[in-house]
């Protein structure tokens, strides 16, 4: 089997996400997804990656991750993780796995050596529609309202900060018994997240606290940082935040500094998950070496895809470590998270988001998983098990741009 051609696929309305699909002499085709800083992304897809796949054999996943990442983009320059050249890979990645699970006739979680488990918990993240949809800087934000709502959509993003307590409730009542939270956010911005006054402080620690008073200990809360906290500051609210039995505090710090990522894990009580932006199994390596990291948490779509995320489990069993991969973007790395959530038994819990999966994830791809009672199962049919939707790519918002062997 050969690769003759690659598409880019991107919705203006959904602008930060970037789907690729590789074609093949066969008539099978190969579906990945990356995030942000989109036109970048599709560039280097079609200059650097297209030259590369285009004639090669598909099935040899193993030779183009490595060239990928340690030949034809990062060798000279050394490109770091989360870079645009990463999240490339990582897409083609994942839609070499599809492609050579469907070759195989098999379920992506097959193809990785099959069901450790039947299902795996999830926790809901709790944004909403809008949220980190666009590539421009109008995305919405808590607090902010760019985009409105779809109909009989949740928000959670607004509940958050407005209503937390009956936030909680609401999930409980679909059978979610985790949810993640970024109460703290707002208030690193004005001081580039040097310091937290006393009244901020008190002011993000009462939506925690709202949570508890309306539903006890019946929810577990993921406190999110993402990364924008020098240490002082993030241990300052952690020490205070860990009276409420936090599940884990994830990202408090810029998770380059692990010795200060160390100290931050020494001197709290909840554990520390993290990274979405650097958790490469390199990352990894070092972050548990210094005793860094509790969780890890890594977004296939940034550090490399599946074949990275097959590395970083061995580090896990070997560290006795577990995995919870990041996803709040797009619906094939949510599906690929859930396909490697059931393969790989250092797994415990997958995050996903009930405004996305209930809502625009259905505008974007043919099948989801089946949610229930907090649980996600596995997905029905081969490969990846789902596919962009017809109605998406006949979109007039939709643009596509393929490269073929005769345009190299
Ligand atoms: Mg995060």
């Amino acid at each position: 089997m050969k690769i003759t051609g690659i598409e880019t696929i991107q919705n203006t309305k959904y602008s930060n996400l970037v789907w690729i699909k590789l074609y093949t002499d066969e008539g099978l085709t190969g579906l990945g997804e990356t995030f942000r800083n989109p036109q970048a992304i599709i560039s280097y897809l079609h200059e650097t990656c297209a030259p590369y796949l285009i004639g090669r054999d598909p099935l040899r996943i193993n030779e183009h991750s490595d060239n990928l990442i340690n030949w034809t983009a990062n060798r000279y320059i050394g490109y770091p993780t989360r870079s645009v050249e990463y999240r490339g890979n990582s897409a083609v990645d994942i839609a070499l796995w599809d492609l050579k699970s469907k070759a195989s006739n098999l379920s992506l979680v097959d193809m990785l050596g099959g069901l450790s488990r039947d299902y795996i918990p999830i926790y809901n993240t709790c944004a909403a529609d809008g949220y980190n949809w666009n590539a421009n800087s109008r995305s919405r934000s808590v607090g902010s309202t760019v985009v409105k709502k779809e109909k009989n959509n949740y928000d959670d993003l607004e509940m958050q900060a407005q209503n937390p307590g009956e936030l909680a409730q609401s999930l409980l009542d679909e059978g979610v018994s985790a949810m993640k939270i970024w109460p703290f956010d707002e208030f690193a911005f004005p001081t580039k997240g040097q310091m937290i006054s006393l009244e901020n402080l008190k002011e993000g620690i009462n939506r925690i606290e709202k949570i508890r008073k309306a539903v006890g200990n019946k929810i577990d809360i993921m406190l999110e940082y993402h990364s924008l906290w020098q240490l002082a500051p993030a241990l300052k609210i952690a020490r205070q935040v860990d009276e409420f039995d936090v599940f884990w505090h994830e990202d408090p710090i810029n998770m380059a500094h692990l010795k200060d990522l160390a100290e931050f894990r020494k001197n709290i009580i909840a554990p520390v998950a993290g990274s979405e932006a650097l958790g490469t199994a390199l990352w990894y390596r070092d972050a548990l070496a210094l005793d860094a990291i509790d969780y890890m948490h890594y977004d296939l779509g940034w550090i490399g895809g599946i074949s990275e995320a097959i590395k970083i489990s061995g580090i896990a069993h070997a560290n006795n470590r577990m995995m919870c991969p990041h996803d709040c973007t797009g619906p094939i790395v949510w599906i690929a998270n859930l396909h490697i959530s059931l393969a790989f038994s250092s797994s415990m819990i997958l995050e996903s988001v009930r405004s996305y999966y209930n809502g625009f994830y259905k505008k974007l791809v043919n099948n989801l998983p089946k949610i229930e009672k907090g649980f996600a199962f596995p997905m029905d049919g081969i490969g990846l098990g789902t596919e962009l939707q017809d109605s998406l790519l006949k979109s007039p918002n939709t643009i596509i741009r393929k490269t073929s062997k005769n345009d190299l």
